[in-house]
Order: C-alpha cells, then sequence, then structure tokens
C-alpha cells in the first residue's frame, strides 16, 4: 500500500486535507496526478493520498476510513521514530502553514511565498539546527509583543519572556511572574500562539485554573475554548523536530 513519493513531470496538484478517522482529525496530502488508482503511504511527513483526477472525494474519504486502522498504526509508528531531520525540499508548519524548507544562499534566513529560506552553517548537513536558530529568533519579538498586548488588556506591565524548547508545555509562568513560552509555538497559528499568551498573561492574576482563572481568559480571548482543542489535537499530529 505504501507508494513513494514521486517527482513526475506531469502535472499534478496537491492540497491539504483533514479527516476524522476513529475520532482522530488527521490531516493528509491529497495529491491528484494522472494515475488509475488510490495510493496511499505514510511516513515521517504524513498520509499522503495520490489519486486521479476523476477519484471523487467521498470514495477517497470512505476508502481512507476503511483503511483507518492501518492509516492510524503507521502514523503512530512515525510519531514514535526518532525526531525529524529537516532537509532541504521537506515540509514544516510555519505559523500554521506548510512551508517547504529551503537551504538560504546566503547567510541570512527568510520567509516568502510558503517557502523558508534557512541559513545553515557549512558544517550542517540538514537544516534542523538552522530551523531552531531561525525559530527562536522570530520567536522572541513576537511572543515579547503578544504578551506585552495581553498585559496591557489587564493593566499590568509585560511580563518577562524566558523563550523554552519545551515539547508539549508551550506555555508556563512562575511564581515570580515569568512566562514561558516555547518556541515550537511558531508552528501554530497566530491566532493558537495569541491564546497561549492570553493564558499566562491571566495566570499573572490567578495562579490557577478556577472559574475566576478562566473568566479573565475569556476576557482577553472569548475564542479559547475552540483554541485548546485545536493545539491539543495539533500536539498529537505535529512531528517531532529536535
Ligand atoms: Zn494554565
Amino acid at each position: 500500500m505504501t507508494v513513494p513519493l514521486e517527482r513526475s513531470a506531469r502535472p499534478s496538484s496537491a492540497e491539504q486535507r483533514q479527516i476524522e478517522i476513529q475520532g482522530e482529525i488527521v490531516d493528509y496530502r491529497l495529491v491528484r496526478s494522472s494515475r488509475r488508482s488510490i495510493g496511499l503511504s505514510v511516513d515521517r511527513q504524513g498520509l499522503r493520498v495520490g489519486a486521479p483526477p476523476a477519484a471523487s472525494l467521498a470514495y477517497i474519504e470512505t476508502l481512507l476510513r476503511q483503511q483507518g486502522g492501518w492509516v492510524r498504526e503507521k502514523l503512530a509508528f512515525w510519531r514514535a521514530r526518532a525526531p525529524l531531520a529537516l532537509e532541504a525540499g521537506s515540509e514544516c508548519l510555519w505559523l500554521g502553514q506548510p512551508h517547504i524548507l529551503r537551504r538560504a544562499s546566503g547567510r541570512v534566513s527568510q520567509c516568502h511565498d510558503r517557502q523558508l529560506d534557512l541559513a545553515a552553517r557549512a558544517e550542517e548537513t540538514d537544516l534542523s539546527a538552522a530551523f531552531l536558530r531561525w525559530s527562536k529568533a522570530q520567536a522572541r519579538p513576537l511572543f515579547i509583543q503578544r504578551l506585552a498586548h495581553y498585559a496591557g488588556r489587564l493593566g499590568i506591565p509585560a511580563p518577562p519572556l524566558i523563550l523554552s524548547s519545551a515539547k508539549s508545555r508551550w506555555g508556563s509562568c512562575n511564581a515570580k511572574g515569568e512566562i514561558r513560552l516555547s518556541w515550537r509555538l511558531m508552528q501554530f497559528d497566530p491566532k493558537l500562539i495569541d491564546y497561549v499568551a492570553a493564558h499566562e498573561i491571566a495566570h499573572l492574576k490567578e495562579m490557577n485554573h478556577s472559574p475566576r482563572f478562566w473568566a479573565i481568559v475569556a476576557l482577553l480571548y472569548p475564542g479559547w475554548r475552540a483554541a485548546r482543542r485545536e493545539i491539543r489535537l495539533l500536539a498529537r499530529q505535529l512531528p517531532q523536530l529536535n
């Protein structure tokens, strides 16, 4: 059932889609090309579905659900594997959107047209370290700005930010009033980053998860329930980066 990723010269189209399989939201890449049958493959990039142009989405989704056990087993297998080495040409989420990673020719990393040009050092064989440097450099000013925004809404001074590398503890706040946010949040949509910032700012008023705490969160970020749910789903699907 595993179909290798083909790089054909024929015109093909690709789109990111989601489907619920056995209660789990699964992202997949639907690639249409001039092939005769539907092929499913799962690798560290996730689920990929190759389909002929005429195959209906309903048919594709029925097939995915029929193969749901296999798909979830393969996804779990890859999630448990060693951290993803980011290579040129691979895809990565950046601010909630898939971006293609490239090795920048110069020393400056930049983001444009759904592409991340990363300035890797000569001795670096993949882009993992460059991605980490880029993410941290971009995260700091953004997080400081979002924390200042929500602190301002509560009329309190902006707290000191400590950038963390936590893999699932996206944010935390300590008794000294310092807020830690993980640079890994940069893979999320900015609105989800805002939720985490608002959540931690609310802790400066209430160091607990009491109804009073959630009332402050709701004041700062009315859509907090949906954001919290979305982050939980995403967290299970994110590739493991170093
Ligand atoms: Zn909390």
